[in-house]
């Protein structure tokens, strides 16, 4: 416990939100915690960090995800429990219905939880938001949200820490944490990752969570259809604007399908093409249920956040950001090439 002890000034959580936790959380509760949809690393490694933590302080707990979760982060620690809305709404109702306090993780707005928003919203629960993202919707009873922060995750382990209580951070609960830190900086590798961080990820390490083994389980786990898409994506399907310094990868609905997509497959795609060198704007559009989804990753100065935020119902950070459109692909597209111009300058200077 040296990294945790040495170096975990607390920097986030007000003396009022570090009262109105304790205070909250001084009774055992029915505890409710909810993630955005498509859950990723950071959105399930918060919650069952949190989960596997809350239980261990004897509170009665909960996971409910709005969407299915990938097949890379089954491992975690408590994912055997997790409710899916999409697959459990009667039971997930009635614990959302009954909690008397709900988390709300990796998220800013109840939109992003889709189908479970009314229940949520309906709900007489205390709600208690932990994120990273801009501009957190006004409906929570308290409101920790950081932008300059690498993940919830880190938030999590804050929250941990704002209760004066890490040494109750275990195997378990430092596995879950290092996961979401480690997907959401790309392995540790953007600028969000300070040296506070890789001291908490030292400390998680020391705390039992086995480094090499995380990586492998979530990165060395694809299934032979996620690879061959993969490889089918970069043959036939990136388009480069070299004037725009811009990349792009769609996948229709029948490509995924012919290549046995599985929830989480095509994660990280668009910062493969991002990775093309001189490209500093990546977009990544797939297509399910009629719907496209657009992922956006940017490097610099350029918002992909406002870009999406604009143009496709979307939000996110500044280099990393998400949307939709209810268009076909086609259309989609071409909107999207029709705006670029509008960005030249910014993408080309
Ligand atoms: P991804 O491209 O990995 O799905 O998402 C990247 C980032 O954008 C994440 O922080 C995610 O929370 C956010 N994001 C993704 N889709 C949406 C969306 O439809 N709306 C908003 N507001 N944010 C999104
Ligand atoms: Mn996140």
């Amino acid at each position: 416990m040296t990294h945790f002890a040495a170096n975990n000034i607390l920097l986030r959580f007000s003396d009022k939100q570090k009262e109105a936790i304790r205070k909250t959380l001084s009774v055992p509760s029915k505890i409710v915690i909810t993630t955005h949809y498509r859950p990723d690393g950071d959105a399930m490694g918060s919650s069952l960090g949190l989960y596997n933590y809350l239980k261990k302080k004897g509170h009665q707990v909960n996971v409910v995800v709005p969407s299915e979760y990938p097949d890379f982060l089954s491992w975690l620690p408590g994912s055997s429990d997790v409710l899916n809305y999409e697959t459990a709404k009667e039971v997930s109702d009635t614990l959302i219905s009954n909690a008397e306090i709900i988390f709300c993780l990796d998220y800013n707005q109840l939109n992003r939880i889709e189908l479970m928003e009314g229940a949520v919203r309906n709900s007489k629960a205390k709600r208690i938001l932990i994120d990273h993202h801009l501009d957190p919707e006004e409906v929570f009873d308290i409101s920790v949200s950081y932008q300059d922060v690498s993940s919830t995750c880190e938030l999590i382990f804050d929250f941990i820490l704002a209760l004066d209580d890490l040494k109750s951070i275990d195997k378990a609960i430092a596995e879950c944490i290092y996961c979401g830190i480690m997907t959401d900086t790309n392995s540790f590798r953007y600028s969000s990752m300070k040296v506070r961080t890789h001291h908490i990820v030292a400390g998680l390490i020391e705390a039992g969570a086995e480094n090499h083994i995380i990586h492998e389980l979530v990165y060395d786990n694809s299934s032979e259809g996620r690879l061959r898409l993969l490889g089918h994506s970069l043959l036939n399907k990136l388009v480069i604007l070299r004037e725009y310094n811009t990349a792009y990868i769609s996948l229709s609905e029948a490509e995924l399908i012919k290549f046995d997509f599985k929830s989480g497959d095509t994660e990280g795609f668009v910062n493969v093409a991002l990775g093309v060198s001189g490209i500093r704007l990546a977009l990544f559009f797939s297509e399910k249920d009629g719907m496209i989804k657009i992922s956006f990753r940017s490097k610099k100065d350029f918002s992909v956040k406002e870009l999406s935020a604009k143009y496709f119902k979307g939000g996110g950070h500044k280099n990393a950001s998400g949307g939709s459109s209810n268009d076909t692909m086609e259309n989609t597209i071409k909107k999207f090439v029709e705006i670029l111009p509008l960005y030249k300058s910014q993408l080309t200077d």
